[in-house]
């Protein structure tokens, strides 16, 4: 048997029977196809089942030939003849029925002048070898594709990851792919990338959350999405196919599914008919797996990134000791914080202690001992900088052994925490502070914890001991309300409650020491609750306020003291504000002004007192300064019922800090009856230089008279001898007339020089006094032989008084100046005068009375203004004169003094101007 027959004895499965015809007699085969071939190669006859899958070819005369059958790709092996086909393998591809092709294989026998062609169907061998060439091709692409995804730069691998998928979609056809990956963070699927065909559907888009459908799907195999299988059964991803067919590949890693490569709008079985499940599962781990290292990769190289920027942030790095080489390795950024050179990343330990704080050196130099030991280290240290002036930068060092036996290392982590330690000591510094200050309190500080509505010291600071002699230990919720005094107790529960209730309170009680003794204490306490509102605790602080309230005590008893003493003073004390109105006025105020004494604040001062008074009143009121508040004055009121009352008033201001007028304390003393004697003094003063004058009097009348009486009886005799001339007589009676005048004069002035003063004081000038003065002395003095020097005053100004008091004044100088000259009348060549001149500054006139009388005897000059004192005889001199004068002046606000001049007394009347305001009024 050639080998042909056994090829085909293969291809049957049986041993060929031997070709006992030498006629193409075709025996009934139930294979294949026979076909017997003229030489020509022309097809005679046919057979075998496969004849009716071969083409049919429009039936022509001649019989077909067989390269009408052939395809193209076979029609190379059938040139020639069937003699020149002999003895080979034909592999053939036919036209078939439907425009398919059939595979055949099969050889050409002789049969005589014919030729048989025995053909078997060889569509399974071809279609398993394209399909091993197709899953070779697919291998091959699926190896690019995980080259290229693993070599490519990671800021390049989203674009060549897009690459790839596209590729893949042109290369199977299909519409729309896209690879999903499991989130693990979030724990659901997203569509990490995917490509669409331009015709295609969008179904996805890159970053598009997919859910958790793809969970619930096995994971082992793919899964067709089909109207067939699959659609149904998996609803939850219709959606995510947009209700088409598809096609899903797994990737599983260790830990499980980790990559699904999805197909949509895609018929595999139609697309792809020779690739097997393991080819996609094949190329989905060819995509994904390289793909999620790079992913891990990339996330590991941004873990890095941040951990280094930490790292640099904080001043922290590792280090790692190594005990064989006696080295330690510091971390870049360690170096870098710590401003060593770079060659520093690796040096001695005994290098590295040096750069350490000498405090702080030996202690990590054992430490480090211990950690070889393999005891865990945990210490902080100082790091002097290259500036010396600054401080030392505090570095926490921690470290621990990993691994055992030869792979063990010591590893460990240094931290900046210079920050951190600066706030502690701050902190600790600051506590110390408050400390000292809590214990040095003079209060005692306090704090009780909030125990279900209850409240029980919990803390109370060093003073509560020289306070109190308790301490901590000594108090129980139970035994603090037993230090409060019985009296307060009550009031004590009710700050409780209150400080519960309202979050503060402030109270006052007594707390008893431990030697029993009262002390009066200030409660302030406050409520601190947590972030629910709900109480914690209550802080609180207590003030001895013993003294103080026993001061206020004393205070008040005092104050009472004092009330009394103003209420029962005989004097008048009041208060009252600068519009007078009062706010306060004691009994005898009331008293005078026919009241009580509680009707007094709120009334006015000035109802009493007439518009001039009240003007005056107030003007000196305003005078009052912080400097000189002090004022006093004599003022005179209307009362009720009464005349005119005179009081001595002693006012003085309070001010504020601006120096503005608050308040007027005023006290009063009821001057009425001293000034009616004052007054009926004067009265009689006067009356006595008013009998002292009547000689001269006389006299001032008596010369009128007797010019009269001689003007008459001239005239008389005129008559009687009747010559009487108009002339004459009219001259006489002028002369009468003007001496009555005179006499009218003189009695008028007698007239008002013995009235009374009017009550207000007037302005007017001294001149007018003066010359009243003359009009009634003048002539006396003159017929005394007594000169009277007058010399004109020469200016004019205003004085405040009664004009006719300083008449008096003026009256009781001269009287007493002509007395002293009439003493010295025997005197040889005597020539007695009064001299009277004035003279005036801004604010003063003064007016001179002197005499050449001899003077005063300088051992009496002290004494002549008291009252009766005189030097005349008894019955002549008064002693009033002076003393009343004294009165006037000062009265006056003016002051009268004497000296001796060289001939004898000189009386200085010294008087204030008056303002313009005064005079105006
Ligand atoms: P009287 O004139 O009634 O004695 P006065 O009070 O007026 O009372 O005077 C008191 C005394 O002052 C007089 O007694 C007198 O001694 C003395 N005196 C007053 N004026 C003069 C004077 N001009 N020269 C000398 N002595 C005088």
């Amino acid at each position: 048997m050639n080998s042909s027959d056994k090829l085909l004895g293969r291809l049957l499965g049986r041993q060929p029977e031997p070709a006992d015809e030498p006629q193409a007699q075709l025996p009934a085969q139930a294979v294949g196809l026979q076909l017997v071939l003229d030489p020509k190669g022309r097809i005679l006859t046919s057979s075998g089942p496969l004849r009716h899958a071969l083409a049919q070819l429009p039936p022509s005369d001649q019989p077909h030939h067989l390269l009408d059958y052939a395809l193209p790709g076979c029609a190379l092996a059938l040139e020639g003849h069937p003699a020149d086909w002999s003895a080979q393998v034909l592999d053939l591809d036919l036209r078939g029925l439907g425009g398919k092709t059939l595979h055949l294989r099969g050889w050409v026998q002789s049969c005589g002048s014919q030729w048989l062609l025995q053909l078997l169907d060889i569509g399974d061998l071809v279609q398993q070898r394209q399909q091993a060439l197709s899953r070779e091709q697919w291998q091959i692409f699926a190896t690019q594709i995980n080259e290229q995804i693993r070599l490519c730069t990671l800021s390049r691998l989203p674009d060549v990851l897009h690459d790839q998928l596209a590729d893949l979609a042109r290369y199977s056809h299909i519409p729309c792919v896209g690879l999903a990956l499991l989130d693990d963070e979030e724990q659901t699927w997203v569509l990490h990338s995917g490509y669409h065909a331009h015709d295609a559907p969008r179904l996805w888009q890159d970053g598009q959350v997919l859910g958790n459908g793809l969970d619930s799907l096995s994971g082992n195999a793919p899964l067709h999405l089909n109207h067939i299988q699959g659609l149904n059964e998996h609803p939850r991803l219709q959606g995510i196919f947009g209700h088409r067919e598809g096609f899903l590949v797994p990737y599983r890693d260790a830990h499980g599914v980790a990559a699904w490569l999805l197909c949509g709008c895609y018929a595999v079985q139609q697309q792809a008919p020779h690739l097997l499940e393991r080819d996609w599962l094949m190329l989905t781990a060819a995509l994904a797996e390289p793909l999620l290292g790079r992913l891990r990769e990339q996330h590991n190289h941004l873990h890095l990134e941040r951990l280094e920027a930490l790292q640099g942030l904080l001043g922290a790095g590792w280090w790692e000791l190594c005990p064989e080489t006696a080295e330690i390795q510091l971390a870049s950024q360690l170096v870098a914080s710590l401003q060593l050179p770079d060659s520093h990343s690796r040096l001695p330990v005994q290098d590295w202690l040096e750069l350490i704080h000498p405090a702080d050196r030996s202690e990590l130099a054992s430490r480090l001992h211990a950690l070889t030991l393999g005891k865990p280290l945990l210490l902080c240290v100082r790091l002097p900088g290259p500036d010396p002036s600054l401080p030392p930068r505090w570095y926490r060092l921690q470290g621990q052994s990993l691994g055992r036996g030869e792979q063990q290392r010591f590893l460990g982590f240094m931290l900046d925490i210079s920050d951190i330690k600066n706030q502690q000591q701050q902190a600790a510094a600051a506590h110390a502070r408050l400390d000292n200050l809590i214990a040095s309190s003079p209060a005692v500080i306090y704090v009780q914890r909030y125990v279900e509505g209850a409240l029980q010291p919990s803390f109370f600071s060093a003073s509560l001991q020289p306070l109190l002699g308790w301490s901590l230990e000594d108090c129980s919720a139970a035994s603090l309300a037993d230090w409060v005094h019985p009296e307060d107790q009550d009031l004590y529960f009710q700050r409780c409650r209150q400080l519960l209730r309202e979050g503060s309170v402030h109270a006052r009680y007594r707390l008893r020491d431990r030697h029993g003794v009262f002390h009066w204490v200030m409660d302030e306490a406050k409520l601190l609750r947590d972030d629910l509102g709900l109480p914690v605790e209550a802080v609180g602080l207590w003030l001895d306020v013993t003294e103080a309230t026993l001061a206020a005590e004393q205070m008040r008893q005092s104050e009472e003291r004092y009330r009394i003493l103003v209420e029962d003073s005989p004097a008048m004390i009041c208060r009252y504000r600068p519009d007078l109105t009062l706010t306060f006025g004691n009994r005898p105020l009331a008293a005078y002004l026919e009241c009580t004494a509680e009707e007094l604040p709120g009334s006015n001062l000035g109802q009493w007192l007439s518009a001039e008074q009240r003007e005056g009143f107030e003007r000196r009121i305003q005078r009052l300064s912080p400097e000189f508040p002090l004022s006093t004055a004599e003022i005179c009121l209307q009362l009720p019922g009464r005349e005119h009352a005179w009081w001595v008033w002693s006012d003085r201001g309070v001010f504020d800090e601006q120096g503005q007028l608050l308040e007027i304390q005023a006290v009063g003393r009821d001057n009425t009856e001293v000034r009616r004697a004052q007054l009926q003094l004067m009265q009689s003063a006067k009356m006595a230089t008013l009998g002292e004058m009547a000689t001269g009097l006389a006299h001032e009348i008596n010369q009128p008279l007797n010019v009269m009486r001689m003007a008459i009886v001239n005239v008389l005799k005129r008559l009687n001898s009747g010559e009487v001339q108009v002339d004459y007589l009219t001259d006489k009676l002028h002369r009468i007339d003007t001496q009555v005048q005179r006499a009218a004069r003189v009695v008028d002035h007698m007239r008002v020089f013995g009235r009374r003063s009017e009550v207000e004081q007037q302005p007017f000038n001294p001149a007018q006094a003066i010359e009243g003065t003359l009009s009634l002395l003048a002539e006396g003095m003159r017929g005394k032989g007594i000169e009277l020097r007058i010399s004109e005053l020469g200016f004019e100004v205003q004085v405040l008084g009664f004009v006719d008091q300083l008449e008096q004044v003026l009256i009781n100088l001269m009287v007493n100046a002509r007395d002293a000259l009439l003493g010295q009348a025997q005197r040889p060549d005597f020539k007695p005068w009064i001299a009277v001149h004035g003279q005036r500054d801004e604010q003063r006139v003064r007016l001179w009375v002197e005499d050449n009388g001899g003077g005063i005897d300088p051992r009496l000059l002290e004494r002549i203004f008291e009252p009766f004192f005189t030097t005349k005889p008894a019955g002549v001199g008064t002693g009033l004169g002076l003393s009343v004068s004294y009165g006037i002046v000062e009265n006056m606000g003016g002051r009268l003094s004497v000296s001796n001049g060289a001939d004898g007394a000189r009386f200085c009347i010294e008087l204030p101007i008056a303002h313009a305001d005064q005079i105006t009024r």
